[in-house]
């Protein structure tokens, strides 16, 4: 059995976004104790260390510019502020992104000295959406890209295979041109955000699945796609871009149905490939997957699968029934979001999006509109908030408000739809976020009551007063 290392640093708690967003600490407790509850958790060896990555590294993939920007913004800030809808920086933040791209470095350096086997890094915040100069979804350093560049001083030729449900934007914009030294690979949902990634390059294979497609796509899609060209490639070192986040049971993600034998199977492959190259030199470090229990079970796999002990038919129990929150927990997140100053919009989306609302609105369930019924006044509060922002020239956060005034407008069918577009229209700088070509069109609210869509308006209508 393979020894594999597990890399962590305390210092990654220290980006603390709160309980109830979807890249918490939470994420990392629950993996850990998964791995510690595995039968071969006794040949796992867990490194705890606080590196912070080489100034060095760290210039050869962000500028310095940004990085002493963010360093500068993490030092003023006395409450998280959003960077965009998604991303959260906090006092903490930095140590936590210096800590985290460190111990990939060091896992990395590791591996090439023949110290350790293998490796997988619990690195958070994760990295695979940053960009040279752009912090975005919940990503401020590209860690793994970091950690290539510890290859690359050695002379060493790396694979990076990207299995995170959304495309590694920025590690791809980072490989582009490194024909050669540089190998990416990404397989990803091709309907969902950033929504690059859709083209292959030179160094670079995007493999676009869809939702639905099931264990036999993936299977085939992997294999033509990435393992065949793998094993021609010879690289002297793979690193795995590990996001769980495409599982069928992770409803923030971007939902490919994986279920937790593919990522034992992917990583079994990967396994193999690394073996007939380079000795099974690999480092695997974490990106997304936002179901704590999908996630940690997902994980859990994988590490057996680095350690050579996976096997199909074996394994962890995989069934995790979904059962949602209940009202009093939603009552909670509400108060304690507010009471931090913090938007509640992305949780509320995520529990639509679990409960599959705009899929079959015919299934809505009766709770949903007992949380609408309940809440207007925390959705008001959120929406007056959003709006604030708008007018401080926050245009992306603007934008999802309406998005999200649609979307909660469909969902209770409630109209008119064109009384709120209206008012959102007449609001200074909001204008032109009002897209006449929304995808949801007046006709979808035909059976609608108006109460819901009045106390949106009244909501915006409110906010302009303040504006
Ligand atoms: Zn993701």
């Amino acid at each position: 059995m393979t020894k594999t290392h597990i890399y962590i640093s305390p210092a990654c708690s220290g980006h603390d976004t709160g309980r109830y967003h979807p890249e918490s600490g939470v994420r990392l407790r629950a993996i850990k104790n998964a791995l510690t509850g595995l039968p071969t958790s006794r040949q796992l060896a867990f490194v705890q260390i606080s590196p912070s990555v080489p100034r060095v590294l760290l210039a050869r993939v962000h500028s310095d510019a940004y990085v002493y920007e963010l360093e500068s913004m993490a030092q003023k800030v006395s409450q998280p502020i959003f960077l965009d809808p998604d991303t959260l920086l906090m006092k903490g933040t930095m140590l936590a992104a210096f800590a985290a791209a460190g111990i990939c470095v060091q896992a990395v350096k590791d591996v090439l000295a023949g110290k350790v086997e293998n490796a997988f890094c619990l690195s958070r915040p994760p990295g695979h959406h940053a960009r040279r100069n752009l912090a975005m979804g919940f990503c401020f350093f590209n860690n793994i890209a970091i950690a290539a560049e510890q290859a690359l001083l050695a002379q060493k030729k790396v694979a990076i295979v990207d299995i995170d449900v959304h495309h590694g934007n920025g590690t791809e914009e980072w490989a582009k041109g490194k024909e050669g030294q540089v190998d990416f690979y990404s397989l990803h949902n091709k309907t969902i955000w950033p929504a690059t990634g859709t083209k292959d390059e030179g160094n670079i294979t995007n493999v676009l699945l869809e939702a639905g497609g099931g264990e036999k796509t993936l299977r085939a899609a992997f294999k033509d796609n990435i393992l065949t060209k793998l094993k021609q490639s010879r690289p002297d070192l793979i690193l795995i871009s590990a996001g769980f986040d495409a599982h069928k049971e992770d409803y923030a993600g971007g939902n490919l149905s994986y279920t937790t034998m593919d990522y034992g199977w992917m990583t079994a492959q990967l396994r193999h490939v690394a073996e007939e190259c380079c000795a099974g030199r690999m480092v695997s470090i974490l990106e997304g997957g936002y179901n704590p229990d999908s996630l940690a079970q997902s994980v859990a796999m994988h590490v057996q699968s680095l350690q050579g002990e996976w096997q199909e038919d074996e394994g962890i129990n995989t069934k995790n029934e979904f059962s949602p929150p209940s009202m009093q927990e939603i009552r909670e997140h509400t108060i304690n979001r507010q009471k931090l100053g913090l938007p509640s919009g992305l949780y509320i989306e995520m529990l639509e999006r679990r409960l599959g609302v705009f899929e079959d609105i015919e299934t809505y369930p009766a709770w949903m509109k007992e949380l609408w019924k309940s809440n207007q006044k925390c959705l008001g509060n959120w929406l007056q908030e959003t709006l604030r922002r708008a007018d401080k020239g926050q245009y992306l956060l603007a934008r999802q408000a309406l998005h999200y005034v649609y979307s909660v407008v469909n969902t209770i069918k409630a109209s008119p739809f064109e009384e709120v577009t209206r008012t959102a229209k007449e609001i200074p700088g909001l204008s032109k976020f009002c897209d006449p070509d929304e995808p949801l069109a007046p006709e979808h609210y035909e059976k609608a009551n108006f109460r819901g869509a009045k106390a949106l308006a009244h909501a915006i209508q409110s906010a302009r007063a303040e504006l």
